[in-house]
């Protein structure tokens, strides 16, 4: 994939993924697409690209 931003987004498998820019809102059906693929739902879980899903970490930053 290609993120064009600066800073970079941090990759999928970044613990800070959930982080990266918004490339797809689709809030009002409770997703969006970040621009690394992971796909974020507003129950606090994500699918990342592998499949994979889960619980969106906390971060204080
Ligand atoms: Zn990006």
């Amino acid at each position: 994939m290609l993120c064009t931003h600066s800073p970079q987004c941090p990759e999928a498998d970044d613990p800070h993924c959930c982080s990266a820019h918004v490339a797809y809102d689709r809030s009002d059906q409770g997703w969006c697409r970040l621009c690394n693929g992971v796909i974020l739902f507003d129950d606090g879980l994500y699918l990342a690209p592998d499949g994979h899903v889960e619980t969106v970490p906390l971060l204080s930053a």
